[in-house]
């Protein structure tokens, strides 16, 4: 057992749809940790391969070879279900397969290790979050058991919970889970401390890779962040833009060639890839090039790309995000004079047409810039954690949280018509209580629907769960009274029980145990096959490392041989039988490329022992 001194400080964590990041508050400020490459974020991309798992920058590296093992974009499936419509659109657009499983549930399929394997949303993403843990754990030299981990604010309850087991399968305690734009917020608040005096209201407008929030809120001079209203799209975001880019380069090729490269996953791996980095560029400059030899059936594409273009093609996205911003004002009663500073989060804020259309929107208000857009959220996430562990700096204990649900929350009634019982923008944790009655003479039992959406019609919105009351008295039909008691804890997670007034007879709907999602013993089993996976890894590691060690000496071995051979300092006897075990052990590497680790460590000793005199 690992002792408390060994343990390092709780964390926090931005998992990304593209980019993920890990910050810890250490020696009375926050830092930022760089990973193993010495970058401050990594791709949230897991790659599998015929001998090893590659998680973050590697993976990246290596996706135009392997498209279909590569698997990006996990949050993107997280807590969905594989009927989603979103799900469905996607899914056409990703190189890997993504199939039905039980309960519609999205499950994907690589080949790893010669054989075909499937995995959840929620394990894809406890890889990286397990990948982030190992980048903190290098960096700090100790072990990480805590962390706070951030989520969209527009994340609905499954999104929450899926996201909460993926820091459970990578043997993290989930201490708590905040909101993306609030972390930025106290990332804000913290850092421009002297800036203002009394209270200053923020936007923050969070434009990442595949998720769209926008909040707003109040931070007091004494660290106190009270979110006043959220809003947002969980599936908008840099990958669209990227998409749209990509449409136009397969449009582009067929009108010139005549050729529909759409089907080929490699040369769409490659133009995402292209694009990608086209569309940054062009954050900067107003036209770039896409160049890619031998795309598709040999045939070369070249695309000059301009920013005006790009905007035309996403400009319907753009007028999203400022439609769904101007929602949020009306949402918290506000006008946009109420907004003292525009805070900018997510790479993709650093596209000027989303800038330009906000200072317009605001009057021609400055953007505020001071945060770093690719590292706030972890930051706050981080200042947040210290504050949960019970940090005594004197402004990490001071900050107050009052976070608000994203969604409306209710239950269905008779014909389909959805009661809200917590409204959207309420703040958290909560609890509150709503009374309905029998709908029918002597009835026995109530199901009880559990929804969240904004949506009139029940089934508009998103089925939470539901759960049956049975053991009613017999009784005219509105005699019998329910108490339906809907409480929602900090993590922004709900518990449901109803309670007939009468008998005192309850039920609770404990969402995690409903169809879907992970029970406790799934979660148990997942935890055990990440810990294989990742004790798989460092071996992969150890051997090749073991196999490089052996290779160098025999390259060191055979150099130094070469200079005794001219300075004749050696026997020419003893020097031969070295040239003899040098060779021998250099054939026998390149006939045994998979060799065990003990086998080369036995191999390596033998030539050393054999190699003496020259060293
Ligand atoms: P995040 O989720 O905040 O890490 O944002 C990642 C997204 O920001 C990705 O879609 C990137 O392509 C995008 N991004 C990063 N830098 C730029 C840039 N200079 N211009 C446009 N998009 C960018």
């Amino acid at each position: 057992m690992e002792g408390k001194a060994n343990e390092a400080p709780a964390i926090g964590i931005d998992l990304g749809t593209t980019y993920s990041c890990v910050a810890v508050w250490n020696h009375g400020r926050i830092e930022i940790i760089p990973n193993e490459q010495g970058y401050r974020t990594t791709p949230s991309i897991v790659a599998f391969l015929d001998a090893e798992r590659l998680i973050g920058d590697g993976a990246k590296n290596q996706v135009a070879m392997n498209p279909s093992n590569t698997i990006f974009d996990a949050k993107r499936l997280i807590g969905r279900k594989f009927s989603d419509s979103k799900v469905q659109e996607n899914k056409k657009l990703w190189p890997f397969r993504v199939i039905e499983g039980p309960s519609d549930t999205p499950k994907i399929v690589v080949s790893y290790k010669g054989q075909e394997k499937e995995f959840l949303a929620e394990e894809i993403s406890s890889m990286i979050v397990g990948k982030m843990k190992e980048i903190a754990e290098a960096y700090l030299g100790k072990v990480v058991k805590n962390a706070v981990i951030t989520v969209p604010a527009y994340f609905n309850d499954s999104q929450r919970q899926a996201t909460k087991d993926a820091g459970a399968i990578a043997g993290l305690n989930v201490i708590r889970m905040i909101n993306e734009p609030t972390a930025a917020a106290i990332a804000y608040g913290l850092d421009n401390k002297s800036e203002y005096i009394g209270k200053i209201n923020v936007l923050i407008f969070d434009l990442g890779g595949g998720t769209f929030d926008v909040s707003l809120s109040t931070i007091e001079e004494g660290g106190v962040f009270e979110v006043k209203a959220v809003s947002g799209d969980t599936h908008l975001g840099g990958e669209d833009f990227d998409n749209r880019m990509v449409d136009q380069c397969v449009s582009e090729f067929k009108r010139k060639h005549n050729k529909d490269l759409s089907g080929n996953q490699r040369a769409l791996g490659r133009l995402r890839f292209a694009c990608e980095k086209a569309k940054r560029i062009l954050s900067s400059t107003t036209q770039t090039s896409i160049d890619l030899d031998c795309l598709h059936e040999g045939i070369d594409f070249s695309l000059r790309f301009t920013r005006a273009k790009f905007e035309e093609l996403n400009m319907s996205l753009f007028s999203q995000c400022i439609k769904t911003l101007d929602n949020c004002l009306k949402d918290a009663k506000v006008e946009k004079s109420w907004v003292d500073e525009i805070i900018l989060v997510g790479g993709s804020t650093r596209i000027p047409k989303v800038q330009h259309m906000l200072r317009e929107l605001f009057g021609w208000k400055e953007l505020c810039k001071s945060v770093n857009p690719d590292e706030a959220v972890a930051f706050g996430a981080a200042v947040m954690a210290a504050k949960l562990s019970g940090s005594d700096d004197k402004n990490v204990r001071e900050m107050l949280l009052r976070d608000v649900t994203p969604l409306s929350l209710g239950v269905d009634l008779k014909g389909d018509v959805f009661d809200v019982v917590i409204p959207r923008n309420t703040q958290i944790p909560t609890k509150k209580m709503k009374k309905y009655i029998t709908t029918k003479d002597n009835q026995f039992s109530a199901v009880i629907k559990v929804y969240q959406g904004e949506r009139a019609k029940s089934t508009d919105n998103h089925l939470l769960g539901k759960f049956t009351v049975s053991g009613i008295p017999p009784a005219p039909k509105g005699d019998v009274v329910f108490e339906d008691c809907f409480e929602i804890d900090p993590d922004g997670i709900l518990t449901v029980t109803s309670k007939i007034s009468s008998t005192g007879i309850s039920k609770t709907l404990t969402i995690e145990n409903e169809k879907g999602r992970l029970s406790k013993d799934q979660i148990d089993k997942m935890v055990k096959e990440a810990e294989k996976y990742k004790l798989e890894d460092q071996e992969y590691k150890k051997k090749v490392q073991t196999y490089n060690a052996l290779e160098n000496y025999i390259y060191d071995m055979k150099k130094k041989v070469k200079e005794y051979n001219v300075n004749k300092r050696v026997h020419s006897g003893n020097l031969k039988k070295m040239e003899n075990a040098i060779d021998e052990t250099s054939k026998w590497l390149e006939d045994n490329p998979a060799a065990p680790i003990s086998e080369l460590q036995r191999k390596k000793v033998f030539l050393e022992f054999v190699c003496t005199p020259l060293v």
